[in-house]
């Protein structure tokens, strides 16, 4: 396993690191079982970073990884989040962001987080957020029970915002960089790098669209997307390589980010992903997908509130 300092947080964290999304079954049923071996395999293989939040299936990711983790949360770094509780349910009020913590680390069975995260900024309003939520969870890091904190979102516009005009420690993008599309190098990234914030990017798989099973149906990708998707997977196909290892080699390679945060709940997926230690990205394999995607590539959709688009 490789290992990053998550900007200055001075946390090592592996550069492969595990999305629990899935433990809320948020992509299909999982089995208790496979999901705990699949856990017990990847902090064996060295991966330390584990990233959840009480909107995955709606606190159930949090109880499960809580359980799944008992006896080994010594040996990783946990991050969860908070602001988020439901498809449409958002509280980022100071009040809610405090007894969330709490809620959060009796579920996660443990006294404290390595990083407590604001989650999807770009639903509430971003004034509230630097005067009031940020604030409010530098008191909980002076309580102990956080040790850093940071925001997560989608709009690369908001998440930029925020971070100019409040302190964060680190900055989470999802379905930002990956193989269908870059822009978080456009602003995100150098911000970050200015400020030494530590950056994590999530969905490399652009939530699962970059699998053979396809992307869920609750996807927000417009059409064009999906078809790029498919455009892409057809040519891995043709190439002998696999959809999602191409992806998430291509997402590895990123020379700034600290850690990319993959969805896993099977042995199968975890094995696949630790393989790409192994492996290099194909630049005429790359270059093929990056013409065949035309228009589609850097598409992005809107999410959140629309002043917050970006
Ligand atoms: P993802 O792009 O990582 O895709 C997950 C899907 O890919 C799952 O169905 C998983 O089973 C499958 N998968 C994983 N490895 C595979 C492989 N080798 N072959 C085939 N299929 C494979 O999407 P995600 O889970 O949404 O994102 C990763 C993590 O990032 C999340 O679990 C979460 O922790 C974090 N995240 C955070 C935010 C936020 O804070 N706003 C948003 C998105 C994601």
């Amino acid at each position: 396993m490789e290992y990053r300092t998550l900007g200055g947080t001075g946390l090592r964290v592996s550069l492969l690191g595990f999305g629990a999304s899935p433990l809320g079954d948020v992509y299909g049923a999982t089995d208790d079982a496979e999901v705990k071996r699949s856990i017990d395999l990847a902090i064996g293989r060295g991966v330390n970073f584990f990233d959840v939040s009480p909107y995955y299936g709606l606190t159930l990711a949090e109880e499960r990884l809580g359980s799944f983790l008992l006896g080994k949360r010594q040996q990783i770094q946990l991050a969860t989040k908070c602001g988020r509780y439901g498809l449409d349910q958002f509280d980022f009020s100071a009040r809610r962001i405090t007894a969330s913590i709490d809620e959060s680390l009796g579920r996660l069975r443990t006294d404290y987080l390595d990083l407590f995260q604001v989650h999807d900024v770009e639903f509430g309003d971003a004034q509230q957020i630097i005067h009031e939520t940020i604030p409010a969870m530098r008191k909980i890091q002076e309580q102990g029970k956080a040790r850093f904190i940071g925001i997560t979102g989608y709009s690369l516009k908001n998440l930029c915002t925020i971070a100019e005009a409040a302190p964060v420690d680190t900055i989470l993008s999802y379905c930002r960089y990956n193989p269908l599309i870059i822009d978080m190098d456009q602003s995100l990234t150098p911000l970050a790098q200015r400020k030494k914030i530590g950056l994590i990017n999530a969905s490399g798989l652009h939530m699962g669209l970059l699998t053979g099973r396809g992307a869920p149906s609750w996807h927000p990708a417009p059409t064009a997307v999906h078809e790029a998707g498919r455009k892409v997977a057809q040519i891995c196909r043709a190439h002998g390589a696999d959809l999602s290892q191409m992806a998430l080699r291509f997402c590895l390679d990123h020379p700034y980010v600290a850690s990319t945060l993959v969805g896993m709940s099977t042995v199968e997926q975890v094995e696949a992903n630790l393989d790409l230690f192994k492996m290099k990205t194909d630049p005429n394999l790359l270059q093929e997908i990056r013409s065949a995607i035309g228009p589609a590539f850097n598409h992005v959709w809107p999410s959140g509130r629309p002043e917050n688009y970006g």
